[in-house]
């Protein structure tokens, strides 16, 4: 089958094909973009496989561009990579790997396209696009990816247990493609997840965020939170999560499962915001609860104070996940300790004293705290639904009307009533306030600007209304 280039992707291809050809290194372009094409997502960076010196023919290629790119080489990995037209584009020579069991890091010796087809994670970024003349455009795929691609499968070149304990990340890679693309895992490769899960304690806790992030930013997450829960590899690296799996019933009391809600609480949120930071909160808010779970005889489950020590937990988590200990920390964290303040607001006979100290103690953050908040709701009971949802539009009505009044009362006009009593030549009057409050109006309401001059100018006119003649 041959790939369908469009005009300037040709023109491209061909140009890095004759530099190969003069090269006499066969290259293909090869992975995520020819996948990503296919599929019709958009594409970013383009890696070009040459079986021969990847270095030389970003240099070539390089060379045959006008103006020149800058070639930016990876000596230790033998990459190269340079910018064209906002594209970028990585060179690397075919290569074989060998890994031994202890390691992330293969034995890499130079190899054929088939040799770094086979070390690719999925038959789906296994597919290459030839660049040579005779067979240009054509794509050479040994793993029936393109099959794969239509039945929306993922599924290992090799066999998954080889590429698995090669490289685990994979597996990682394995949920978040699932997840990202709306694709099955096929069989055979998710035993293979269950199977090697244990392998996953040679991988760096940095790429293993990496990855759980870019679940995070998917538009439905629970799809991969669930895979990486039943596969067994959540328990690996965030416990504090799966804990809130479970529900215990005693005495015919039974609480809800945790991991569930939180799940649900997560989609819902993802809904309304693509704040990655926020969404970590989602995932977090309730992790204090399998800590702080308590049985009483009257009330049932409780979980009290599980807001404070579930943000007293986020710090050990961060850094564990070598999460940024910096204002980000901060955020997760305040919203985990708030994330149940507003609806006791919308339950109690609320006071503006109590709506102002919401207001104040989540500052610049409070319309992130009312998103998790509405999240939150995640009740089946439709008329409950109805009604936690009325309670917030009632919330953010009286959180609108303090926000107004205080503003009202710290806000000051340019035009005091000192002025106003200086230059009518009057004493403190019925009259100060009258005018003092037609200036303010003016200024509120838009029709004059909240400058001196015209706020003086609006004085003398409500003076000579109230037949007031300025003494100055
Ligand atoms: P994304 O850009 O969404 O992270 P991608 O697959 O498009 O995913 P890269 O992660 O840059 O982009 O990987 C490019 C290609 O390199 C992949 O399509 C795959 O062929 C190969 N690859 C990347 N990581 C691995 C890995 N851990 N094991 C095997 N092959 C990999």
């Amino acid at each position: 089958m041959f790939f369908s280039l469009d005009p300037q992707e040709r023109r491209l291809f061909q140009m890095i094909g004759n530099c190969a050809a003069r090269l006499g290194v066969p290259a293909y372009v090869i992975g995520g973009y020819v996948r990503d094409r296919l599929l019709g997502r958009p594409t970013k960076d383009i890696d070009v496989v040459c079986v021969g010196d990847g270095i030389r023919l970003a240099q070539e290629v390089a060379g045959s561009l006008a103006p020149k790119p800058k070639v930016v080489v990876y000596s230790r990995f033998g990459t190269a990579m340079l910018h064209f037209e906002g594209i970028e584009i990585e060179f690397v020579g075919a290569r074989r790997e060998s890994y031994s069991p202890d390691s992330r890091k293969p034995e890499v010796e130079l190899g054929t396209l088939e040799d770094d087809q086979n070390r690719r994670d999925f038959t789906i970024n296994a597919l290459a696009i030839s660049l040579q003349e005779n067979t240009f455009g054509q794509i050479i795929d040994p793993f029936n990816g393109l099959a794969h691609l239509e039945q929306k499968i993922i599924k290992t070149p090799l066999d998954p247990g080889q590429t698995f304990s090669d490289d685990p990340l994979r597996m990682l890679r394995a949920i978040r493609f699932a997840n990202q693309l709306g694709f099955t895992i096929e069989p055979n490769t998710y035993k293979g997840l269950k199977q090697y899960k244990s392998r996953l304690h040679i991988i760096s806790k940095e790429r293993i965020t990496a990855e759980v992030e870019k679940i995070l930013q998917t538009p439905k997450p629970s799809i991969g939170f669930n895979l990486l829960f039943d596969t067994g590899l959540l328990h690996l690296f965030l416990p504090e999560v799966t804990a809130l799996q479970g529900v215990e019933d005693r005495a015919g009391k039974a609480h809800k499962d945790n991991f569930y809600h939180t799940l649900e609480v997560l989609d819902n949120l993802c809904k309304k915001s693509d704040n990655v930071w926020l969404r970590w909160a989602a995932l977090l808010h309730d992790i204090g609860k399998p800590p702080t779970k308590k049985f009483d005889e009257a009330s049932g489950w409780t979980f009290h104070g599980h807001e404070w020590k579930g943000a007293a937990m986020v710090p050990t988590l961060f850094r564990n996940m070598r999460l940024p200990l910096d204002s980000k920390l901060d955020y997760v964290k305040k919203m985990v300790m708030m994330h149940l303040r507003p609806i006791s607001l919308t339950k109690e006979e609320v006071t503006d004293s109590a709506v102002r100290r919401l207001i104040f103690d989540a500052g610049e953050d409070l319309e992130d705290l009312m998103l998790l908040c509405e999240s939150d709701i995640t009740t089946k009971n439709v008329k409950k639904m109805a009604r936690y949802l009325e309670g917030y539009e009632y919330l953010k009505e009286r959180i609108a009307l303090v926000n107004e009044s205080d503003r009202l009362r710290l806000w000051q006009p340019p035009i005091t009533g000192e002025v106003i009593m200086r230059t009518f030549g009057i004493g403190p009057s019925k009259e100060v306030g009258i005018i003092k409050t037609a200036v303010r109006e003016a200024i509120l309401d838009g029709i004059i600007n909240n400058d001196y001059e015209p706020a003086f100018q609006k004085m003398i006119q409500e003076g000579e209304k109230l037949g007031l003649k300025p003494v100055l």
